[in-house]
């Protein structure tokens, strides 16, 4: 057997909790973490939140110092983007030469989508995903009074509210007739968009960007993102919206993984595989991948992981545990920003639930959604009032 050990490729979320949790499991082989910035792995959540806010400094973005790779004996390669993959030789190739690997892990993350701008907007358009992007778009937003953002998803809807906060004009074009339609349930929506019109964005739904008329100091594009699965697709493995994986997070070379916003995989929560962009789907899948690698001796479970996710706006936190499927039946508990919860049953069982200011309920949600085969139904909330008190009563 070879000790050329594991390389990940992306230092991302994903990529940086693999290479920490191999460690945590015991595995003493050679870990090499290949990234294409510049910068030591960080977090990316408050890239729209309290760093471009100014409220957290550059200092406080890396998940772990930079000496706690040489302390731990991870290989972190800067700088260095991967150019491609040979599955059969089990090699990766970057600018500096070609290394070999027991497992390869693709954590390659998500791109932001883009469109075509013209160029009169080109210097003031901006993507938000990297640090870098970050950068840019907090310095320009420096010296703007206005920014239109194309799309309300959390990304742009997360910009407004900081770009609102610090007293610039804010537009948000919508093609829906809803801000987060596609994530979230409508009351949801609607109380969201009365927390923005509060603070004075202008949001235009059912309205497409017109580019030609547009003026505005700033322009952010916030249209979802993409996985980056181009060297999987060159080194040949089966990719589908995303780099496909079976419930253990191999792709379809058995030496390889994906895990992350790149990987499309199997999940009890959806009926169907699902490429999801959350933090806890990457710190989720990264771990399992590492506890199959470092331990050889014991069978690893299928991932089974709860999603959750959180968006911040202003001073309200949206939190969503599970995924919500077309053609739930829907229960509303409370109102506004401040404790709302909407409930998703599915075949008399929750199957999500979303909450606004709440953060005890989604707690509690995330817990039961963890039993999986002891279901709440519509008569169990309705007897104990909340999540939490059913979570009590099977204490
Ligand atoms: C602004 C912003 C706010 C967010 N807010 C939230 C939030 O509130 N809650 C939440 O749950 N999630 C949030 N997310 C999503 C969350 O951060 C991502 O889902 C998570 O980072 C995904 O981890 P990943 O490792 O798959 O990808 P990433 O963290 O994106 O890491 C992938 C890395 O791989 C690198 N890479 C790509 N190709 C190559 C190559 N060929 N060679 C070397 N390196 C390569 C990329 O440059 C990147 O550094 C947010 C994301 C953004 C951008």
């Amino acid at each position: 057997m070879s000790n050329h050990g594991t390389i990940i490729i992306g230092a991302g979320q994903a990529g940086y909790q693999a290479a920490a949790q191999l460690r945590v499991k015991g595995y003493d082989a050679p870990i090499t973490l290949i990234g294409d910035e510049p910068h030591i792995p960080y977090q990316q959540p408050p890239l729209s939140k309290a760093y471009l806010k100014g409220e957290l400094t550059g200092d406080r973005l890396p998940f772990r110092p930079e000496n706690f790779y040489d302390d731990k004996d991870i290989v972190l390669r800067l700088n260095e983007p991967v150019s491609s993959i040979d599955p059969a030789g089990k090699t990766i190739t970057t600018s500096k030469g070609s290394v070999a690997y027991d497992h390869l892990i693709i954590a390659t993350g998500g791109a932001p989508r883009r469109m075509p701008v013209p160029d009169r907007l080109k210097d003031r358009t901006f993507t938000l995903k990297t640090r870098d992007d970050a950068d840019a778009l907090g310095q320009a937003l420096e010296n703007a009074k206005s920014i239109a953002i194309v799309g309300a998803g959390f990304i742009g809807l997360e910009v407004a509210a900081t770009a609102a906060q610090a007293g610039k004009t804010v537009t948000v074009f919508e093609m829906q007739d809803r801000i987060l339609a596609r994530v979230a349930s409508p009351a949801i929506s609607a109380a969201l968009q009365e927390r923005h019109l509060t603070a004075g964005v202008d949001l235009r739904l059912n309205e497409g960007v017109d580019f030609d008329a547009l003026e505005a100091d700033v322009v952010l594009l916030g249209i979802g993102g993409v996985p980056v699965d181009a060297l999987a697709q060159s080194a040949g493995l089966t990719c589908d919206g995303g780099i496909v994986v079976d419930a253990f997070m191999r792709t379809s070379d058995p030496h390889i993984f994906a895990a992350g916003d790149c990987a499309k995989s199997p999940t009890p929560f959806w009926s169907s595989p699902v490429r999801l962009e959350s933090v806890q789907n990457a710190i989720d899948q990264a771990n399992l991948i590492a506890e199959q690698i470092a331990n050889t001796t014991t069978a690893a479970q299928p991932y089974h992981a709860v999603p959750w996710f959180w968006s911040d706006q202003y001073e309200v936190k949206y939190q969503l545990a599970g995924l919500i499927p077309e053609a739930t039946m829907m229960v509303q508990a409370g109102q506004g920003t401040d404790g709302l919860a909407i409930y998703h049953f599915r075949d008399q069982a929750l199957v999500a639930c979303e909450t606004l200011g709440n953060g005890a309920e989604h707690m509690s949600a995330r817990r039961l959604l963890d039993q999986g085969n002891a279901p709440v139904s519509p008569a169990d909330l309705q007897e104990h009032g909340t999540l939490k008190g059913v979570f009590k009563s099977r204490r």
